[in-house]
């Protein structure tokens, strides 16, 4: 089991996290291939990374050295290859996730890992069917992976923990903080977090305060961000996937129904920032 150090890594989503993945993985010294199942999206997140990266210059927060070698070390690819670490952030979809591992199976040396950055699905479900299940864990990365520490590490019954603690320290490399966790549903934080975004959708249905109040009240308690921006944030086709797949595997337990607010939305395609509208609009 090699440590991952100057691992090759593979990207596979290159979506909200897939992008900042890509990027800390890059700001770490890591070579990174980046894919995404549509066309131009990945090469389009290079470019959103790269503006992004100038406004940190700008703002005096990176030099421009930095910014410049992280992103070369970025490639856009349109075919998925071979690496030493896949980093799955593709869509919250048991079937469509387990065809992906399938895929990369038949492309990867024995060694390599595969890290899925599932919110909420067993990682246990996920590895049934791999040739190698020992290899494949959860590394979930929190919203925005650059600025967000946490990185909860997922071993479902089959993952070996030799696999899970070199992806472990290799957080830890990156700066961040990494914790050891058992795959259940939700995992620790969207374990936790279900009841909250829920109670704050009831509210929403009850017509007892707005969105605007509703943040304003839990920032004003001490939370960073309110529970609706923080939804809009997460994207609301994501954070519904989320709630179904918990929902489900706490055999349908009423305390973690899906709301039918966040259905609208997302019937709507008011998905969020990402979409430009959700409980907000955005520019
Ligand atoms: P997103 O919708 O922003 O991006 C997903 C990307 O995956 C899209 O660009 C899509 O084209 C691509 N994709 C879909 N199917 C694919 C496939 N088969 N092969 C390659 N690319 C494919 O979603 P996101 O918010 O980045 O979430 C990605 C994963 O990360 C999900 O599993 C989600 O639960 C998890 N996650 C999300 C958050 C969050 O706050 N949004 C936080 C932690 C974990």
């Amino acid at each position: 089991m090699t440590s991952l150090n100057d691992s090759r890594i593979l990207v596979v989503g290159a979506g909200l996290m897939g992008a900042g993945i890509a990027q800390v993985a890059a700001q770490a010294g890591h070579q990174v291939a980046l894919f995404d199942a549509r066309a131009g999206a990945a090469e389009a997140a290079k470019s959103k990374l790269s503006s992004m990266l100038d406004g940190l210059v700008t703002k005096g927060k990176l030099t421009a050295d930095a910014a410049q070698t992280a992103l070369v070390r970025i490639t856009p690819v349109e075919a998925l290859g071979s690496a030493d670490l896949v980093i799955e952030a593709i869509v919250e979809n048991l079937d469509i996730k387990r065809a992906l591992f399938a895929e990369l199976e038949a492309l990867l040396p024995p060694d390599a890992v595969i890290a899925t950055n599932t919110s909420s699905i067993s990682v246990t479900a996920l590895a049934r069917g791999m040739k190698q299940p020992e290899r494949l864990v959860g590394m979930h990365f929190f919203n925005p992976v650059p600025l967000m520490k946490l990185v909860e590490v997922v071993s479902g019954l089959g993952t070996s923990p030799e696999v899970a603690q070199a992806v472990f320290e290799l957080a830890g490399r990156w700066g961040k903080t990494a914790v050891h966790t058992r795959s259940t549903p939700g995992f620790i934080v969207n374990r936790i977090a279900r009841p909250y975004y829920a109670e704050t959708l009831m509210l929403l249905q009850d017509r007892a305060a707005a969105p605007e109040l509703i943040d304003a009240v839990l920032r004003a308690a001490g939370f960073r961000m309110g529970p609706c921006e923080l939804m809009d944030l997460i994207g609301h086709d994501t954070n519904f996937a989320v709630t179904h797949s918990v929902f489900a595997a706490n055999f349908y337990d009423r305390r973690f129904t899906p709301s039918l607010v966040q259905q609208e939305l997302v019937d709507a395609g008011f998905f969020g920032r990402k979409s430009g509208r959700g409980f907000y609009r955005y520019p």
